[in-house]
């Protein structure tokens, strides 16, 4: 505690800003004392304190603001959840509750039906909500064929005529959707059933990339919008899972800047949106933020092996440094940015970081890791489960498709190896680096709170598909011809 701390002769004097705030008793808090809430204590529930008392941070500053209010209302609503099982869920031999794989596959099977009324907002979603739903499926280990016709009919629809998808049918083309729109169809595509996969025009695609590459490196989201990260990272994602050439189509505004390839000043673009504090921003300049971590990352890790881009284009230490600010004790989960709160989706946007991290800098111990797995699992089993199904936020939201996929993927990540091998033989060498990928088992080590029946599939770290979609893609695309790109340099 920090009263003791300030006794300790051995320790250097305090500042007088830091003695002013340990010899005021106010600004000291203790966590709830729930000593008289909880007298038949059993011993999980004793373990469940042992462990908040590990992890609680010490010293709560009173000087009060909107975020420090928002801050302790949050904790006053997730510490039962750590404490206890408000919820009543059955509960593994570590005393965390069960994952609840059938009651969260029920809830995103819904998430793929219709939508009342109010959800009209969510109209230019539409992939987005395939993605998500069939993500959490198959990390949940549920054979998301059966969805195969509907998800190609849907995109079908949404395809440009121009290239790439929009956002619903008839809707202009933009990335973000591209990027989920492609993911989806891999996702329930076959080689055996090649209309799957060439649903998919590659043609018209690359052309529609070749619009939104800009001349400082970055791309735009969509023709005339804005440029920040999630750009660089879902334009990398297509064109390598679909072995798209990475020269620059003949119309690309780009080439009349002197740029040839989609990847020409790309790397140096991305350094610039790292931000002073080590994380990374939507645009240099900006805020870091959790999400735009990940596509950074990601971004950098299909340019080129981690073990170089990672450590040519950022600062390593900074960026740990940031990453690991994020998560939020005692809650176990992670916020998005600095002084915000903890939100499930960050399970994966910033837990998603790690294994890049990881592959870049590998532990000495392959038992070791640099992340607190343990502490994000429990955040997600514990408090991040919606009762009637699917993952939240936090306790007291309402559970979404968004959530349920990122806290899930953030749970596979806190439950599996993958290990980046340079030497790998893979595909060939156009963006081949998140091909050298493989998910090697379960990680073993830290200590131990799920049980062998809470464990979901891999995923690929980079893409966030199921492992043998990418490659199975990437192979498919890797025989097509690719000649017939350069015909009729305008495009179309
Ligand atoms: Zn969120």
């Amino acid at each position: 505690m920090a009263s003791s701390r300030s006794q300790d002769s051995d320790a250097p004097n305090p500042s007088a800003r830091l003695e002013e705030i340990l010899n005021d008793k106010i600004r000291i808090q203790e966590l709830p004392d729930s000593d008289q809430e909880y007298e038949d204590i059993s011993p999980e529930e004793e373990a469940h304190m042992a462990y908040l008392e590990s992890v609680k941070i010490p010293i709560v500053d009173t000087f009060q603001t909107d975020s420090s209010e928002a801050q302790d209302e949050t904790l006053e609503a997730v510490l039962p959840f750590l404490e206890g099982n408000p919820n009543d869920y059955p509960l593994n031999e570590f005393g965390i509750p069960h994952l609840q794989k059938e009651k969260h596959i029920k809830f995103l099977q819904k998430a793929l039906g219709d939508y009342p009324a109010p959800f009209a907002m969510m109209d230019a979603s539409r992939p987005w909500i395939v993605y998500w739903s069939l993500q959490g499926l198959s990390v949940l280990g549920y054979p998301i064929h059966e969805y195969g016709e509907r998800v190609i009919h849907t995109f079908k629809l949404a395809q440009h005529p121009n290239g790439g998808y929009g956002g619903n049918y008839g809707h202009l083309p933009h990335l973000a959707a591209t990027y989920a729109a492609v993911l989806s169809i891999v996702m329930v595509s076959y080689p055996n059933k090649p209309s799957t996969y060439d649903s998919i025009n590659r043609k018209t695609l690359w052309h529609f990339l070749g619009q939104l590459k800009q001349a400082d490196g970055g791309f735009n989201m969509t023709s005339g919008g804005e440029e920040d990260i999630r750009g660089a990272y879902c334009a990398l994602i297509v064109l390598s899972l679909l072995d798209l050439p990475i020269e620059l189509p003949p119309d690309a505004p780009a080439r009349k800047q002197g740029l040839t390839t989609f990847l020409d000043n790309l790397g140096s673009w991305i350094s610039k949106c790292q931000a002073f504090d080590g994380g990374i921003s939507a645009a240099p300049g900006n805020e870091a933020h959790g999400a735009y971590a990940f596509c950074g990352l990601g971004a950098l890790s299909i340019l080129g092996a981690p073990t170089d881009t990672l450590h040519k284009y950022l600062d390593m230490n900074r960026l740990i440094h940031w990453l690991s600010a994020r998560q939020c004790a005692p809650e176990g989960g992670y916020n998005g940015r600095t002084n915000k709160l903890v939100d499930g989706c960050y399970s994966h946007w910033v837990g998603g970081c790690w294994a890049l991290v990881e592959a870049a800098i590998p532990p000495k111990d392959p038992h070791s890791t640099i992340w607190n797995r343990d502490a994000l699992a429990r955040y997600i089993l514990a408090a991040a489960q919606f009762p009637k199904g699917g993952l939240v936020d936090k306790p007291g939201k309402r559970p979404d498709a968004y959530h349920t996929c990122y806290n899930l993927a953030g749970l596979s990540a806190a439950q599996h190896k993958y290990i980046y091998d340079a030497k790998r033989d893979t595909v060939s060498n156009n963006l081949d680096a998140p091909f050298h990928w493989y998910a090697k088992g379960k990680f073993e080590g830290g200590t131990k709170i799920w049980a062998e029946e809470d464990e979901i599939k891999n995923v690929h770290p980079v893409f966030v598909i199921p492992f043998g979609k990418v490659e199975q893609c990437r192979e498919y695309f890797e025989g097509k011809d690719r000649k017939g790109f350069w015909d009729g340099a305008e495009g179309g």
